[in-house]
């Protein structure tokens, strides 16, 4: 195998809509196994699906690694020694391999139309088999260069006349591979159809092209799905076939990402209100939005330290993990070979964590830029991160801190007088009009001596400090949640303070 050379590996998405969590997944394990190795992470666009084409999605996916930290060394955007990294632009150099299978027996050109081939889905339906595919039992049946004579076949090409080049799939061979993940790996090749390498418009299939790419990019390791599992014994007949088995890459295939109904799709996304993309994507076409973990309020160290232990641990307890960590700890060998399930609440803990885990002086930019967003007056920053660090325990995603904080830099709209009503007295009136008299005369506007004092005068007005405490916290938050209250009406300043209490007593009389 290869593994004397340079570790180089791809990820290489097809640009046809949002970014799945599974993608983003594939990305991590890739990244972190290059990074490990000292080696090159490729990102290859596969676009050569023009039917697939979405405007945009391209765009999309680099922003999308921007944002998760995972920044590829080779690209379209980064550059690179084996561009283009955009297969529709290395389209004339995929026929001559094509070409060279057909010259050797391994391929052939068919030129069957679209209403032979419908035709030929009927005839060979059996109840056995309901979808018959284009294979070696029906191959010696249709128009191709296998059935046709030289001549005619010289003739039709010339002719320019539509055809195809597919791969000739031998008969019940067993063919394997060694998988990082899953060890040995067979397939007869009888239940393979033969696959379309070339197509009409002349664009190779994803076949022939990721093998070509490998290749001509020197992959070392090919990590992808395990949706892809099942075009492996194509894959490495072509090997066999063009660059012999030795050049191959290793191959690991990870686990599905399943949700509450089976492989986690944007549907059950939908239906349980979490996201599965990793950034908001409109669809062009329809103008649908589906949400991002961006935009739902999830930090990218929270995002990928859930992706990596979606199929993945280092053998003990620990679970969270800083990108630094994972790419000492990674191993493709811990990697699981079942189906990982996701679970929405453990990806909010990991937030949670992540929240409590950040610097105090990173975590406020990054409430301050969503406060911001959110046309909130932020302006000091020392003050921001006294209060994110008030309020960081309450939260679990970036937006929460909006309902937390808010009230510190504009006064409620709205207080929630009906929880204060119906145990308001006269004995409370006194209590805060005496409160406010010592508050106006207190020169040390400090979280303890607001507190000492409060607590003197409730009991001077035989009052338990419990009964009073929620109704100042609703004057000052507008609602029954935030810190210490004390902590809140320093932070807010005499004259803040003095001025929600006075507005809330004049609305409870
Ligand atoms: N173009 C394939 C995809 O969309 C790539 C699969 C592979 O990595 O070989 O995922």
């Amino acid at each position: 195998m290869t593994t004397d050379k340079k570790v180089r590996v791809r990820f290489a998405p097809s640009p046809t809509g949002g970014l799945h969590l599974g993608g983003v997944r594939t990305v991590l394990y890739n990244y972190l196994f290059a990074r490990q190795h000292g080696g090159d992470f490729i990102l290859r666009i596969e676009d050569t699906d023009q039917t697939r084409f979405v405007p945009g999605a391209e765009e999309y996916i680099f922003q999308c690694l921007a944002w998760a930290g995972l920044e590829p060394d080779e690209s379209v955007k980064h550059g690179g020694a084996y561009g283009p990294y955009r297969q529709s632009e290395r389209k004339e150099l995929y026929r001559s391999y094509a070409e060279q299978l057909v010259e050797n027996g391994r391929a052939y050109y068919a030129f069957d139309t679209p209403e032979e081939l419908e035709q030929m889905r009927r005839d060979f339906k059996t109840e056995q088999n309901p979808s018959p595919q284009y294979d070696h039992q029906v191959r010696g049946k249709m128009r191709n260069s296998l059935t046709l004579s030289k001549e005619e076949v010289a003739r039709l090409l010339k002719e320019n006349t539509r055809h195809v080049i597919r791969i000739r799939m031998p008969e019940n061979e067993t063919i394997g591979f060694t998988d990082m993940i899953r060890g040995e790996v067979n397939f007869n090749t009888s239940l393979v159809d033969d696959k379309v390498l070339l197509k009409a418009d002349g664009m190779p299939t994803y076949h022939l092209a990721v093998v070509v790419d490998d290749y001509l990019m020197k992959i070392t390791h090919a990590f992808r799905g395990e949706e892809w599992l099942p075009s492996a014994p194509v894959h490495i007949l072509l090997w066999q076939y063009l660059f012999g088995l030795e050049q191959m890459p290793q191959w690991a295939h990870f686990p599905l990402i399943l949700g509450p109904s089976g492989k986690l799709s944007k549907r059950d996304g939908a239906k349980y209100g979490f996201p599965v993309f990793a950034m908001n994507w409109t669809d062009p076409k329809s103008g649908e939005l589906t949400e991002g973990f961006k935009e739902k309020g999830f930090l990218p160290e929270a995002f990928i330290n859930l992706l990596a232990v979606l199929g993945w641990n280092d053998g003990t307890e620990q679970e969270v993990f800083s990108l630094e960590e994972l790419i000492r700890k990674f191993s493709m060998d811990r990697v699981h070979s079942s189906g990982a399930k996701f679970d929405y609440e453990k990806a909010k803990w990991y937030n949670h964590e992540w929240i409590k885990k950040l610097a105090p002086e990173d975590l406020t930019q990054r409430v301050k830029e969503m406060l911001i967003a959110k046309e909130l007056p932020v302006t000091d920053d020392g003050a921001l991160q006294q209060i994110v660090e008030m309020v960081k325990d309450r939260t679990t995603l970036l937006p929460d801190f909006y309902e937390q904080t808010a009230y510190f830099f504009q006064t409620p709209e709205n207080i929630d007088i009906a929880a204060i009503q119906p145990k308001w007295n006269e004995a409370k009136q006194l209590f805060f009009t005496e409160l406010i008299r010592n508050y106006e005369l207190t020169d040390t506007w400090e979280a303890a001596v607001l507190e000492n004092s409060f607590k003197e005068i409730a009991a001077a007005s035989q009052l338990k400090p419990g009964e009073v405490m929620l109704p100042l916290r609703i004057m000052l938050v507008g609602g029954k949640f935030g810190p210490h209250v004390f902590d809140i009406a320093a932070i807010l300043g005499k004259k803040e303070t003095m001025q929600r209490i006075r507005h809330t007593l004049g609305l409870l009389n």
